[in-house]
């Protein structure tokens, strides 16, 4: 059966009693051409194992699994799993999850599928809940080679945003920490059963690169107060976190505590942690 094709989706659904629930973002990918061109931007090779996030009916799960050597993917709606018999069968490398994403403890996950080897994330994302499952993968620790994932646009442009545009925000410093996230290519809104309000793109975010050498939980930190209240200051959004301290380290690093966080780079926030958590 062809389960990128809307007329098989819809009779697929109906056979099962169900329907696209917009509480959990299910809007199915129905382009063959984008599910291959999503599969062959991972880069992967038959030794690896991938993640994928939300199995919908599995048409992203089964290309992945004719390219890896294990491919688990978690689905958050009950009701999918059981349409997985007929749409996931035969596929002796597909192990799907039931549950909530966010609630996996995804170095747990690692050890008990992957035997605890490096894996690549790989899924069209829920849009309610995509920066929450972004930031999760990259704060969870586990050996993530890399993310390679549909976002809404808007999203994409954010991830891709430098210091001092205007699409840069708290998001983007946090994932500049870890990895340069790269839009791949867009994806319209008509390449989807049922078409979103929205355009998408794919995102891609090699983990590789290594961290710029204060702990990931210190440069959240920093992140999260200098963005607290955008319009404020560097100077006033630090001063919860460093004190009395604040302008002297702003000094140090050579930041007028003038500044907006936005104008910051991801060294920048590097530079203050380090002071914070070295000196206080
Ligand atoms: N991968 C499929 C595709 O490309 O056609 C489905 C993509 S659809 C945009 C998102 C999927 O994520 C839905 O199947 C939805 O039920 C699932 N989902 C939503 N929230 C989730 C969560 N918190 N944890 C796991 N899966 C979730």
């Amino acid at each position: 059966m062809n389960i990128t094709s809307p007329r098989e989706i819809t009779q697929l659904l109906s056979e099962y009693h169900l329907s696209p629930l917009k509480k959990f973002g299910q809007n199915f990918l129905c382009d063959e051409n984008i599910v291959q061109k999503i599969v062959d931007s991972i880069g992967l090779t038959p030794d690896r194992c991938v993640l994928e996030i939300g199995t919908g009916l599995g048409a992203l799960t089964r290309a992945l699994s004719v390219r890896a050597k294990k491919v688990v993917s978690v689905e958050i709606d009950r009701g999918l799993l059981a349409l997985h018999g007929k749409t996931l069968a035969g596929l002796p490398n597909v192990t799907v999850l039931e549950g909530d994403i966010l609630k996996y403890d995804l170095k747990g996950l690692c050890a008990d599928y992957f035997g605890g080897s490096p894996f690549h994330v790989c899924g069209n994302l829920p849009y309610y809940i995509t920066s929450k499952i972004l930031m999760q993968v990259l704060e969870s620790g586990a050996p993530v080679r890399s993310i390679t994932a549909m976002v809404q646009k808007e999203v994409a442009q954010r991830l891709s945003a430098r210091p001092g545009d205007t699409d840069y925000g708290a998001l983007t410093a946090s994932c500049l920490y870890f990895s340069q996230p790269e839009t791949l290519f867009t994806v319209s809104r008509n390449c989807f059963y049922p078409a979103p309000d929205v355009d998408s793109a794919i995102i891609r975010m090699e983990l590789s690169r290594p961290a710029c050498g204060v702990a990931r939980s210190d440069y959240t930190a920093v992140i999260r107060a200098a963005f607290s209240m955008r319009r404020k200051t560097i100077y006033n959004n630090l001063k919860p976190l460093a004190g009395s301290n604040a302008k002297f380290i702003l000094e140090s690093c050579k930041i007028d505590p003038n500044a907006r966080a936005q104008e910051l780079s991801p060294s920048q926030f590097c530079d203050i942690a380090k002071l914070i958590f070295q000196k206080l």
